[in-house]
């Protein structure tokens, strides 16, 4: 029987495809703000489960709705409503303020789908030709890896290989408000211009101030709808319930969630959108086995609460900033700038080509994180990390950097 890191490292090898490119120890047990591994090493936790873990890992009030309702009633199928859809649905629409969800479960899976109302949207309300609709996106954006995913996207590595790719996606620079009129102006196919209010996997690019504000005047201008990707941006990671709301005067047309929805328990996603958007899609146009489920519904709800009853949307402000002023206070040739939004975090390194041994180092010093674009690192810990484990991980990052 295996029971080391190495020993599982080889079977994860020989049975799993190699897909990603995975840190050394191997994951056993996830509490909190902590991760231990099979030697039962333990990690504090500067990742969240690439921000699937906002509320902390197997948050014990999520864990007890997910095993409550495990044994009630799961998946009746998308043939009958079933009553935790229904509860989680009302309280989504009023937390949110939107008037209906679309479930699904992956975050990709809600960004095609935003995708696919906003062409429908296109036909039936703007009047675009058939088959001519476009959405646009922004570079240095990240919605998944599907095929459409694939298609509006400017990183090589995420589409070579995998063509044909999906037309319809073109791209125009983030945070740059004349190159965005001037696409939208030469351009009336456009239906929607859908965007991260923070760039996560970008390496937690945060925009102007009023870009997001100013780009959905113009998108109004156009008869364009605006879609904000929040699926690692929202649910109080950048600090608000939408991290759109960080932004005065911007209210998105549609809206993606992911990731926390479930507090990592299990794969649960959605669009938002109100009724003159959302209706264009009728019965039996679009749809899925496990969106809407009564479990996923029953632990998105509880998921839910944990952060509005915790409140954290303002934990998340306030660890953040004393995050960043910890990070700022590092005076380390190889820092180049710690920025962020509450606690949306990044590190980046002012040398390329070393993000991954940098990675490698913490990890072995005990924080568990990822590098983004080689050398940014970005520092997500869950929004209730306790202040002396937010002390901890500056700590182990000051000693890691004396190593280099
Ligand atoms: N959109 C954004 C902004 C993301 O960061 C991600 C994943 O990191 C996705 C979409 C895709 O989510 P998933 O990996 O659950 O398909």
């Amino acid at each position: 029987f295996a029971s080391t890191n190495k020993e599982y490292r080889v079977m994860n090898k020989k049975y799993l495809a190699h897909n990603y490119a995975t840190a050394e120890p191997i994951i056993a047990r996830a509490q909190g703000s902590w991760m231990w591994d099979v030697e039962g090493k333990k990690y504090l936790d500067f990742h969240s489960g690439y921000c699937a873990a906002n509320q902390g890992h197997s948050h014990p009030k999520i864990v007890e709705a997910l095993v409550k309702q495990a044994s009630i009633c799961a998946t009746p199928s998308r043939a009958f409503d079933n009553d935790k859809a229904a509860e989680y649905g009302e309280l989504v629409s009023k937390t949110f303020g939107y008037d209906k969800l679309l479930p699904s479960s992956s975050g990709v899976e809600a960004c095609e789908s935003a995708v696919k109302l906003a062409r429908r949207w296109g036909y039936v309300v703007k009047g675009v030709p058939d088959n001519c609709a476009e959405v646009l996106f922004p570079k240095g954006c990240f919605w998944g890896r599907s095929i459409a995913a694939i298609s509006g996207c400017d990183d090589p590595v995420r589409y070579e290989g995998f063509g044909p790719l999906a037309p319809g996606f073109p791209l125009v620079e983030y945070d740059n408000l004349d190159a965005l009129e001037k696409k939208l102006k030469s351009n009336p196919n456009i239906v929607a211009y859908m965007a991260e209010p923070i760039q996560g996997e970008g390496g937690v690019i945060m925009p102007a101030d009023n870009y997001l504000s100013e780009a959905q005047k113009l998108c109004k201008k156009y008869n364009v709808l605006m879609i904000s990707d929040e699926i690692q941006a929202g649910l109080g990671r950048a600090g608000k319930l939408l991290c759109a709301h960080n932004t005065e005067g911007y209210r998105p047309d549609i809206v993606t969630l992911g990731k926390s929805t479930s507090g990592g328990l299990l794969p649960l996603s959605m669009i938002l959108a109100d009724d003159d958007i959302m209706l264009t899609i009728k019965p039996g146009e679009h749809g899925n086995t496990f969106g809407g489920n009564a479990l996923a519904c029953a632990v998105g709800k509880a998921a839910l609460e944990v952060i509005l009853d915790e409140d954290l949307c303002q934990r998340s402000v306030d660890s953040g900033s004393f995050l960043l002023s910890e990070l700022n206070k590092l005076d380390h040739p190889l820092v180049r700038e710690a920025r962020g939004k509450a606690l949306f975090c990044s590190l980046e390194l002012s040398q390329k080509g070393i993000g991954t041994k940098f990675t490698k180092a913490l990890n072995f010093n005990g924080l568990a994180c990822k590098n983004t674009h080689d050398n940014i690192i970005r520092l997500a810990p869950p929004l209730n990390t306790s202040k002396e484990d937010l002390t901890l991980g500056v700590e182990i990052i000051h000693k890691t950097l004396k190593e280099f």
